[in-house]
């Protein structure tokens, strides 16, 4: 699957699908959805929504499986996907499928990371602000096999460390050194460190993560 630029995306769509919603929405988080079905489009959800009383489709962006991505409503928007104490302040992003029975497809989780890494700056967002629907209400939304930790992954800022190396001198005779590298983990710090080492070099004790 070809993605191109979001912006390039956005002019394929409506600007939104439900002109009455009203457009107050300031978002804080995004919210994450299946659709506790099979693979479905927004017109599909917007039957639904309507049906269920609704002006129509709540989410601002539904992924369907092969990665097809379409607006619901506009960002600016109130939603209708989490209540009324959090449609104003979020984003409402449902992905088709039932996760409480299989995984997202591959297509959709590299739709949903070119989505959020599209909009999420726009908002100042960071990996804390990406909530499960289920943590807000009492629901199984968005399903036990949804990935929420590798998606947080792909927002979670690297952190600097501090690496201790054994540097040999002569015979016998070492200088330690410090190195700094930016790294997820200690496990990764170590790696980058270690693929930087001079002869005879190594790495000393764990590495030690310096701040934020
Ligand atoms: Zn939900």
């Amino acid at each position: 699957m070809e993605l191109t630029t979001f912006e390039e995306w956005a002019q394929t769509q409506p600007e939104t699908m439900v002109e009455r919603a009203p457009w107050r929405n300031k978002p804080k988080m995004v919210i994450l959805h299946h659709s506790a079905s099979g693979d479905v489009d927004a017109a599909e959800v917007d039957r639904w929504h309507k049906e269920a009383g609704s002006f129509g489709v709540g989410y601002h962006y539904l992924i369907q499986f092969d990665g097809t991505c379409e607006r619901g409503r506009a960002e600016r928007q109130s939603g209708a996907h989490a209540g009324p104490e959090y449609n104003s302040r979020s984003l409402g992003v449902m992905l088709a499928g039932n996760f409480e029975e299989h995984k997202p497809t591959d297509a959709q989780m590299r739709r949903l990371k070119w989505l959020l890494e599209a909009r999420m700056p726009e908002y100042g967002l960071g990996a804390h602000c990406l909530v499960k629907h289920r943590t807000k209400r009492a629901t199984a939304c968005p399903g036990k096999h949804f990935p929420m930790d590798k998606v947080r992954g792909w927002f979670v800022k690297a952190k600097r460390y501090e690496v201790r190396i054994e540097s040999p001198v002569g015979k016998d005779v070492f200088h330690y050194y410090f190195m700094g590298v930016n790294a997820n983990s200690q496990d990764e710090a170590r790696e980058r460190v270690e693929k930087a080492l001079g002869d005879g070099e190594k790495v000393i004790g764990e590495p030690k993560w310096l701040s934020d």
